[in-house]
């Protein structure tokens, strides 16, 4: 039985045998960017709208979002990692990372924001915000990304100036140039192709009296202990199998 999980060495093995090995990719990782403007939020995790465009293809996701010292984890990334690992690897991990930081659309942040306005004249923009899910550090990171005297307060704020805001809030792009650190991704797409095993025994079609179970075989799944189950259920038919 070959389970060597995402080790190269069970698909040498494997392709030695005469089986097809669909490409190897990384796949559940953290994004990188060299935008250092939110390197004072790291840690920070809320939920967020976002959209990777990858070399013209698109991807979605709404959820927690981890900011990084390098860039941006947490689940949403995680997951839309592994729906666009393929295309990112051929782009070399490059792509456009577009967030929502509050999930609204651009007037409900621009009514919040003139409503805001109007109620806190006096306060200074820097230390208020108008919207009480955004964590306060990176609230004061937009705020300096775009240049706003830290002294202004809010009656004084420029209709270009909210207009940024506004933009920055809720449709930034933050250019991703590379994904996080070899090793730290949390599976490998691409393995053993699965047509050539028989998934009642987990036994090669192509190579009898050898069984494949997991990692090596060429299934990954999005975060949520897919991965397990897969290896978990392959472990346990092909185990069963190998033993008749
Ligand atoms: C940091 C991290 C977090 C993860 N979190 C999750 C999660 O939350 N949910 C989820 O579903 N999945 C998660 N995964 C993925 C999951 O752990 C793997 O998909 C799964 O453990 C793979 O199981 P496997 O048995 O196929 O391989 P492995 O668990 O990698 O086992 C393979 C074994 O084979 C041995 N081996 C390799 N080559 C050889 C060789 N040539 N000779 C002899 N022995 C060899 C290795 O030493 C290892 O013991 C995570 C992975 C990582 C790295």
């Amino acid at each position: 039985m070959i389970c060597t999980g995402g080790h190269p060495s069970g698909r040498r093995l494997a392709k030695s045998l005469g089986h097809s090995i669909i490409q190897p990719v990384p796949s559940l990782f953290s994004f990188s960017t060299s935008e250092n403007s939110l390197r004072s939020c790291s840690g920070i995790t809320l939920d967020v709208q976002i959209k990777l465009t990858v070399n013209k293809k698109k991807y979605a996701g709404e959820g927690p979002i981890l900011i990084t010292h390098k860039g941006f984890s947490g689940p949403v990334i995680l997951r839309l990692s592994a729906f666009s690992a393929r295309t990112l690897y051929t782009n070399n991990y490059r792509g456009e990372l577009r967030i929502n930081w509050l999930c609204m659309n651009e007037d409900e942040a621009r009514f919040k924001l003139d409503v805001y306005k109007l109620g806190n004249g006096k306060k200074l923009v820097f230390n208020n915000k108008p919207f009480d899910s955004l964590p306060r550090s990176l609230w004061k990171a937009i705020v300096l990304s775009l240049n706003i005297d830290t002294q202004k307060k809010w009656a004084d704020i420029s209709k270009f100036e909210k207009d940024s805001l506004v933009k920055c809030l809720i449709m930034k792009t933050y250019l991703i140039n590379s994904r996080g650190p070899f090793g730290e991704e949390f599976v490998t797409a691409g393995g053993v192709s699965l047509k050539e095993i028989d998934f009642k025994t987990m036994e090669s079609k192509i190579c009898k009296g050898v069984f494949f179970a997991g990692e090596v075989l060429d299934i990954d799944g999005v975060t949520g202990g897919f991965n397990f189950q897969h290896c978990w259920t392959s472990g346990w038919v092909a185990g069963q199998s190998v033993v008749l």
